[in-house]
């Protein structure tokens, strides 16, 4: 019997941790200090991508690249309606009008063979962005996304924000791991406490672009350049320029702190998700359960454990009367009031609406321990039967 409430994901904070920030607390700078310099050399690192920009969250990383993008009042992006509405707002900040592209019935994430057809039917450059998900933290197929960027002229703006860490194997045998920017133009992160890296609120983006990465830091900070390069004018050692309208999108000194010493731990964070999946897959096999999929060219990082069931309600029900507290993962963006006014409607997305009656996000985080995992494996299985 577990007496203590077991969510769906939670952040995991350690002693070494919490000395960090300390730390952090103690040195002379609280923002845009060195610990900042150091996240962002550090991540870029582990993504395996020449440049990364940390920021305040995933969201505002999602708007300083439609922003670097140049993304304009009625430019169209796509993205998928299985998502956190962030993925969109961030375009629709810029007035960017969003087009919801269905998902594939087995991975949950956007249907690449339906992006295609919304793409053919119209001109070579009609959309500006397309923004896919690696949903649960299950990578998206870059190399094909890269041919239908190439062929239908638009940027890929990938939201990792669930997958750190996860890796995808392309036709020449590389093994990409998400946010190397290899086939996306930019990749967008959280670093919210529910997801792999957790400092309160944060976010960065990746890419391999200088150009855009240049964007992005200059509109983290209201557009300020001290740049001697690209300064208009040279009064003297004080002088910085607003060359463009930008916001404070900034991230702090001991968020960095925090960050390092938690990426310090994603090899194993990683891994120890990946045990806990398979324990899940095995005690459902033979069930009614359905449970994820992953095709063997894909490390899936496991941001969450996402099973189908028919009567979902009622298993989520029972399992909150148990101190469990699944969570239903995405009510589709599409079907938001707020999207609706555009004419989004019920039955425009008929696979991820089909998907949101079934789905269930179990306990899934790398401190989650063997006896609370039997407890909600246990009671999964008391519904089922
Ligand atoms: C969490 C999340 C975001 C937004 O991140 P915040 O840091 O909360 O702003 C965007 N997209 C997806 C898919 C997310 O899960």
């Amino acid at each position: 019997m577990i007496d203590h409430i077991i969510s769906y994901g939670r952040q995991y904070i350690t002693d070494e941790d919490i000395q960090a920030v300390v730390e952090a607390l103690k040195s002379d700078y609280l923002t845009q200090g060195p610990k900042i310099n150091k996240f962002e050399s550090v991540f870029a690192q582990f993504c395996n991508s020449k440049y990364a920009c940390v920021v305040s969250n995933g969201t505002a990383a999602l708007h300083l690249c439609a922003m670097a993008l140049g993304i304009k009042p009625g430019d169209k992006i796509i993205t998928t309606p299985n998502t956190f509405v962030a993925s969109a707002n961030g375009f629709r900040y810029q007035g960017a009008e969003i087009t919801f592209c269905d998902i594939h019935p087995q991975t949950f994430l956007m249907d690449l063979d339906k992006l295609e057809t919304i793409l053919k039917a119209s001109p070579k450059g009609t959309y500006k962005a397309v923004v896919p998900v690696d949903f649960a933290g299950y990578p998206i197929d870059g190399e094909r996304m890269r041919q239908l960027a190439d062929q239908y002229g638009f940027a890929i703006v990938e939201d990792a924000c669930h997958a750190p860490g996860a890796t995808f194997t392309d036709s020449k045998g590389i093994v990409n791991r998400v946010g190397n920017s290899s086939y996306a133009d930019l990749t967008v992160f959280s670093f919210h406490p529910v997801k792999h890296i957790a400092t309160g609120e944060g976010g960065a983006v990746t890419t391999n672009n200088r150009e855009l990465y240049e964007k992005v830091c200059l509109y983290r900070t209201h557009g300020i350049t001290r740049d001697s390069e690209k300064l208009t004018r040279h009064d003297g050692g004080w002088y910085y320029e607003m060359q463009e309208l930008g916001y404070n999108y900034r991230f702090t000194e001991f968020q960095a702190a925090l960050g390092i010493s938690q990426l310090g731990r994603m090899d194993w964070s990683i891994f120890r998700r990946g045990e806990i999946a398979k324990k899940y897959d095995k005690a459902f096999e033979g069930t009614v359960i359905k449970t994820p999929f992953r095709a063997d060219n894909v490390l899936h990082a496991f941001h969450l454990y996402i099973i189908l069931v028919d009567n979902r309600k009622a298993l989520y029900d029972f399992l909150r009367e148990n101190n469990i507290f699944a969570q239903v993962l995405y009510a589709p963006a599409h079907l938001m009031p707020y999207y609706k006014q555009f004419g989004w409607k019920e039955g425009d997305c008929p696979v991820a609406e089909e998907y949101y009656t079934k789905c269930l996000a179990l306990p899934m985080f790398p401190s989650l321990t063997n006896e609370e995992q039997d407890w909600v494996i246990e009671k999964v299985l008391e519904f089922v039967r």
